[in-house]
């Protein structure tokens, strides 16, 4: 799935490329064994990552340690390039909870010889987003309660003002980069808590007024895709 929808008037957009923030909470840097980055940290997942709400969480066969990373997502509606911070917040058309469905093991394989994540963060099923609601229903997406349970136990527990990089920052830095186009998906980054999932397992998250997710957790070999 690659189409992703804008409520209460449910207009859909087809997601080009989703930019995804690294270590952009202190307490989550500083539990991955790295500091606060001094500029952000960047990776992409391909739209074919995305599920939508409900939809099982596909463990690949080739990881024995995929976490959950509950993050706060934006929509954006408009094209732009270098895009002024005072006038970031005009492209954002929405926000959502996503996850963000990380190989932990392949993601520390790859660090530790300098390749690529696009493995450990791109593969199918690793990107769940609930619909996206309209900006103008958010008051302020800096400072929003954010929270994931993995079988009904809280792991994650934090606020989005504790996010290092705002949203307006964030937007001026990718498109001094890339062209940002209406469709493409920003995640912003997971607060600490993190942890392994297992098949058979159940993930709840939420956004207070954003949204709330809810997956089954899947092997790979129970499902034809
Ligand atoms: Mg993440």
């Amino acid at each position: 799935m690659n189409v992703v929808s804008l409520l209460p008037t449910g207009k859909k957009y087809s997601v080009g490329k989703i930019l995804c923030l690294g270590r952009n909470y202190a307490e989550h840097a500083k539990e991955m064994g790295g500091g606060a980055p001094s500029t952000p940290i960047i990776f992409l997942k391909p739209s074919t990552a995305i599920i939508g709400n409900g939809e099982p969480i596909v463990l690949p066969g080739m990881s024995k340690e995929v976490h959950h990373e509950v993050e706060l997502t934006v929509l954006l509606g408009r094209k732009g390039k270098n895009i002024p911070q005072a006038e970031a917040l005009d492209y954002v058309e929405g926000y959502a909870i996503g996850l963000d469905m990380t190989m932990r093991d392949r993601q520390r394989e790859a660090k530790a010889v300098g390749n690529p994540w696009s493995i450990a963060k791109g593969f199918d099923t690793s990107a769940p987003l609930s619909p996206f609601v309209a900006k103008s229903e958010i008051t302020d997406p800096n400072n929003l309660s954010i929270s994931l349970k993995l079988n009904g136990v809280e792991r994650q527990r934090s606020n989005t003002s504790n996010m290092i990089f705002k949203i307006d920052y964030i937007i001026a830095f990718l498109s001094s980069i890339f062209t940002l186009e209406e469709g493409d998906v920003i995640y912003t980054g997971t607060p600490e808590g993190v942890g392994k999932v297992s098949a058979g397992d159940v993930i709840d998250a939420e956004i207070t007024g954003v949204g709330k997710l809810h997956h089954p957790v899947v092997a790979a070999s129970k499902v034809a895709r």
